[in-house]
């Protein structure tokens, strides 16, 4: 049973209604509008293998922020007379059986550039060209269309900032055109439609407050976000990265926007005008790469780089990523993920990440330099991993350049500076704050000794209930020692690389790492025992 006569707005991210082309479009000249969401199990249902709750994909938090996005969604669909058809299944199957059902004329949707929707996008627009459904898919995610700056560029990505905004110029304007209403949800005929479901009907058991992430969902709380920043037009015009503090976290030193753009409750477009506009009525401001305005270009940088470079998630067959030979060892990971390094500063933030689902930008910065380049050694690919799941932001191109940055791989070679997992969070919180409420086993450590406190003497530990390698770890790794070998392993690494002009092979580096190799005796001291 078919209505005819319609067209298919599918929704993947774009979770909005404002500024949103592809559902304009869509909603043009049609009897029958069919707003679809596909809900992939793999991405979705839950996993018991997983390291933590979730999917396989996916962590808890992460789920439960698009289940709220989508809830949102739906609801605004409403008001407007339509709703959200959730469906599930492998997504270009279900899209395609719906587009054959619903004999539907035009399909919508935002253009991706992550290599999965690259891929799914592929087979759905194949199907729809071979029945001659019209497409439509809109570059709506990023300011700029990638495609177009690496044309300008003469076909390469720019690979630095400044060369980035030289050839980017301006964006493109929001659409100004607010939509009143809808076209009808024609029939659905026999497909399996449901209602947004909750975490509980996916198969979850109801996370504690505790350990739940104080960000809700959706476009509503995405736009009264940003209307609350847009109304301290001292705080947009100072705004100035990397200043700000990463341990303040009852109010937040950025934006916190990060996963509203990352599922496109906010369109960037949009926050961008937001910010010009305030610019506008402001006698100074900060420019980028450090103001507000700069942070949302360093997105697009990285989604254009991210897209142009074949092997951007991956050190081995990346052209721009230095090839390092990291250890693996899991042991360390794990420490790290689970926030047992005896580092009290790198286990909040990872307390933070599990918990929350967000970070500051410089608690990201500490916690990637010490699994990598700064102390462990670990390759960047697993701690990207990890954040990959863990964070509500998660995003492809950011993710994995940011990790590629942290890690010296690329962007940014100036390994000789490492965060110090006890300098640094001291010198934004000297009293320990963040860490007493992450780490609630530390709560009672005076603060002399709570970046440190395997250095707390018996007594004082006894005192606050807190024995360091029976309540709490000991240093997994001695930061002096081990951020030296960091420092000797990324030096002959880099050596390496410039002898072979980039072309290191898996063999080199097998040698090089034979040849890093420390005595076993240098290895013992460098660990703690655990
Ligand atoms: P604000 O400072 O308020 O900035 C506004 C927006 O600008 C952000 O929401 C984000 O979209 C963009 N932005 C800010 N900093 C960066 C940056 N360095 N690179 C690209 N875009 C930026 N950000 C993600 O959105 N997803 C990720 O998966 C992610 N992974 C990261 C991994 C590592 C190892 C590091 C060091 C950083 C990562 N970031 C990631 C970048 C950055 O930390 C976050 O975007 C930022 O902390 C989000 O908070 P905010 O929205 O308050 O940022």
């Amino acid at each position: 049973m078919a209505s005819g006569s319609g067209s298919l707005m599918w929704f993947r991210k774009g979770l909005r209604i404002h500024d949103n082309p592809a559902l304009q479009y869509a909603a043009e000249g049609t009897k029958f509008l069919y707003p679809v969401f596909v809900i992939d199990p793999h991405y979705m249902e839950p996993d018991k293998n997983a390291f933590s709750l979730g999917s396989a994909r996916a962590g808890l938090n992460r789920i439960n922020f698009l289940l709220e996005s989508l809830a949102d969604l739906d609801s605004s669909l409403k008001k407007l007379g339509s709703r959200l058809l959730v469906l599930k299944g492998e997504p270009s199957e279900v899209l395609i059986r719906c587009l054959k059902e619903w004999e539907v004329e035009k399909l919508c949707f935002e253009y991706d550039t992550e290599p999965y929707y690259q891929a799914l996008d592929f087979k759905v627009k194949n199907y729809a060209s071979t029945a001659g459904i019209e497409v439509f898919s809109p570059v709506s995610h990023t300011l700029f269309n990638p495609t177009d700056i690496i044309q300008k560029n003469g076909g390469r990505p720019p690979l630095s900032y400044q060369s980035f905004v030289k050839l980017a110029g301006q964006p493109s304007s929001p659409l100004s055109h607010t939509l009143s209403s809808l076209p009808l949800v024609g029939d659905v005929g026999s497909c399996v439609i449901s209602e947004v479901p909750t975490i509980k009907e996916l198969g979850y058991v109801d996370i504690g407050q505790d350990e739940c992430s104080p960000f809700r969902g959706g476009e509503s709380e995405a736009l009264k976000r940003l209307n609350e920043i847009k109304i301290d037009k001292e705080w947009v015009a100072t705004f100035e990265k990397p200043k700000g503090n990463p341990s303040a976290f009852l109010k937040p030193a950025t934006t916190v926007l990060s996963p509203y753009l990352k599922f496109g409750c906010l369109s960037c477009r949009f926050f961008y005008q937001c910010l010009q506009d305030v610019y506008k009525n402001v006698k100074r401001h900060t420019s980028p790469p450090v103001s507000l305005l700069g942070q949302l270009l360093w997105r697009d940088f990285f989604y254009t780089v991210a897209f142009g470079t074949p092997n951007f998630d991956q050190m081995r067959g990346n052209r721009i990523c230095k090839q390092i030979p990291w250890n693996d060892d899991d042991e360390l990971l794990t420490a790290w993920r689970d926030a047992r390094t005896g580092y009290p500063w790198i286990d909040a933030i990872m307390v933070q990440l599990r918990k929350w689902g967000w970070m500051h930008h410089l608690a990201r910065h500490s916690v990637a330099c010490f699994l990598t380049r700064g102390d462990l050694f670990v390759h960047w690919e697993k701690g990207r991993d990890v954040f990959e799941r863990l964070l509500i932001d998660s995003d492809w191109a950011i993710n994995n350049g940011n990790w590629l940055w942290l890690s010296c791989s690329s962007f940014f070679y100036q390994y000789n500076r490492i965060y110090s997992p006890i300098s640094f969070g001291k010198k934004y919180d000297p009293n320990g704050d963040y860490i007493r409420h992450f780490l609630p086993i530390l709560k009672d450590m005076p603060r002399e000794y709570i970046y440190e406190p395997w250095t707390a003497p018996l007594s004082i530990q006894t005192k606050a209930k807190c024995i360091i390698g029976r309540d709490y770890p000991k240093p997994v790794v001695l930061h002096d020692t081990a951020s030296k070998e960091c420092r000797r392993k990324m030096a002959e690494a880099y050596a390496l690389n410039k002898d072979l002009n980039g072309m290191v092979s898996e063999e080199d580096i097998r040698n090089l790492r034979r040849k890093l190799k420390e005595d076993p005796e240098q290895e013992a001291k460098n660990k703690r025992i655990r």
